[in-house]
């Protein structure tokens, strides 16, 4: 059932079984998992079904370091305004209402370790990764993303490239058939308007007793549930946390100093092959059509050179023709995991009260001599194999790709990170954090399957624990 926050002035809202905040993709996905199941739910959204600009005005940020994309907050933009400029979207559907439809996975080599960074990578086994995506994969009918093994690109030998599929464009999820009447006629309830502002512990620390949802009226009420999912976004999950530093004055789950660190995201950016000219026919099939569907190839360097030569998986979208065998590309570079990057609270409050938001978006020195040296590699790479030379701006004019990742990672322990491998937050008993947030590397795939793929997860494992 889908209500709103003013149907609760006079009464309390009910506790449940398990309580979500936030109604984009991940907090979608996982209430819809348990919505057939025993479990009572409660779906708290702070947006309403049509895009409210005061609404989105409590997730402005302000930024050091490199600017993410984000919109002017101090005067009035409409819905179209937020599709260019925002990168994120306080709304039922969350952010789905303005992306790009792309969908993506990530490779195995994606949540292995990088000793060249001492980092140890994603405490999660990707052949269980995998089976979610191919639940997924059948549920938003994109199976045919799961089957296409390798580029169809004889030019680039499987020694030393590794390629895969991704869906472009066209299937910009359609937020009303899937998620809203589907909610609408389950017995999650779905509570609009509510805006998340705080979370209590119980006396012992060990795990949350409450929510605090305040309306945009400042009509305020707890909300008590068994176990707690923030699906907020990775830095509203962030900030909730911070925010949150009445009993523990770090904030909640930063105990190690974890949470806002590690903000990460893609950089995109233009680059050109050029075939050789005895390549006469060209890359053929750069794009194939299954039914209303396009699919799309990239092009990596192989994983095991990838290790060999301490390089982070970036990745070659292979877009069209230009002239005389120029191939125009998307160049898509992973981030490496940073703690100095950062998203920290602001001195200054929103509409209700609550620190809002700042980003630190940094590189390491890392990140510019790798890419360096990858182009080197992948251009030693095309030149062995007789294909041809890649070109590519400075890593510097590449700009972010709104996919901010990875400020409450999970970790193998409570040192590393904020979260288990379930999105469990180490130290407290029933509280859990869903999202890109959770992604202690990035790899090169757009989010928003990995998501869904974990929300799935969760879901499971919820049901499971129940
Ligand atoms: C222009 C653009 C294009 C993109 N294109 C792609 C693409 O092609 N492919 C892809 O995979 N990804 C893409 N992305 C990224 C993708 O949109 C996001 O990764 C994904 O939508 C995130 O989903 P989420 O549920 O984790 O977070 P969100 O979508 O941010 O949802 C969080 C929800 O929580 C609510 N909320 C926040 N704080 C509170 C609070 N305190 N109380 C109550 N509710 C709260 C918000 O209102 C929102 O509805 C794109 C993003 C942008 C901006």
């Amino acid at each position: 059932m889908i209500t709103r926050i003013s149907d609760y002035l006079k009464k309390s809202i009910p506790g449940a079984d398990v309580c979500i905040v936030g109604a984009g993709a991940a907090g979608l996905e996982l209430a819809l998992a348990l919505s057939e199941s025993s479990l009572s739910v409660i779906l708290l959204e702070s947006g309403y079904e049509e895009y409210d600009w005061q609404v989105q005005k409590l997730c402005r940020l302000e930024q050091k370091g490199r600017r993410i994309r984000s919109a002017d907050h101090d005067s009035f933009f409409g819905l179209d305004v937020a599709e260019r400029s925002e990168a994120r979207l306080r709304q039922f559907g969350g952010t789905l209402n303005i992306w790009g439809g792309r969908w993506k996975t990530l490779d195995r080599f994606d949540l292995q370790a990088k000793p060249f960074i001492q980092d140890k990578g994603w405490p999660l086994d990707y052949e269980e990764l995998s089976r979610y995506y191919h639940k997924i994969a059948e549920r938003y009918e994109i199976a045919e993303l799961m089957q296409v093994e390798r580029a169809p690109f004889s030019l680039f030998p499987s020694s030393s490239f590794s390629s895969g599929a991704y869906l472009l464009q066209g299937v910009r999820t359609d937020i009303h058939s899937r998620f809203y009447m589907p909610l609408q006629s389950s017995k999650v309830r779905v509570i609009l308007g509510a805006n998340v502002v705080d979370i209590r512990l119980s006396n012992d620390l060990q795990k949350v007793d409450h929510l605090v949802v305040r309306s945009m009226e400042g009509h305020e009420q707890p909300v008590e549930a068994n176990c707690m999912v923030l699906a907020c976004g990775t830095m509203e999950n962030a900030r909730l946390l911070l925010a949150s530093n009445r009993q523990i004055h770090t904030g909640i789950g930063n105990q190690s100093g974890w949470v806002g660190k590690n903000l990460i995201d893609h950089l995109k950016g233009r680059a050109y092959l050029t075939l050789f000219p005895q390549h006469t026919k060209g890359l053929e099939h750069l794009t194939r059509k299954i039914g209303s569907k396009t699919i799309g190839y990239d092009i990596k360097i192989h994983p095991q050179l990838l290790k060999e030569w301490d390089l982070p998986n970036h990745s070659l979208w292979i877009l069209r023709t230009a002239e005389n065998f120029v191939y125009k590309c998307r160049f898509v570079l992973e981030q490496l995991p940073n703690p100095d990057s950062r998203f920290y609270l602001s001195e200054k409050r929103d509409a209700l009260g609550m620190p809002i938001g700042c980003t630190d978006w940094k590189f390491r020195e890392e990140d510019r001599l790798c890419y360096l040296r990858f182009v080197e590699k992948m251009n030693q790479l095309l030149k062995e194999h007789q294909i041809g030379t890649l070109s590519c701006y400075e890593m510097e004019q590449y700009r972010d790709c709104s996919h901010q990742l990875g400020t409450t990672r999970m970790s193998f322990t409570p040192e590393e990170g904020v979260a288990d491998n379930h999105g469990k937050v180490f130290g407290i008993n029933n509280l859990f954090l869903l999202g890109s947030s959770l992604f202690p590397s990035g790899g090169n795939a757009n989010p928003t399957f990995t998501i869904l793929a974990l929300a799935r997860r969760l879901g499971d494992y919820l049901l499971r624990s129940s």
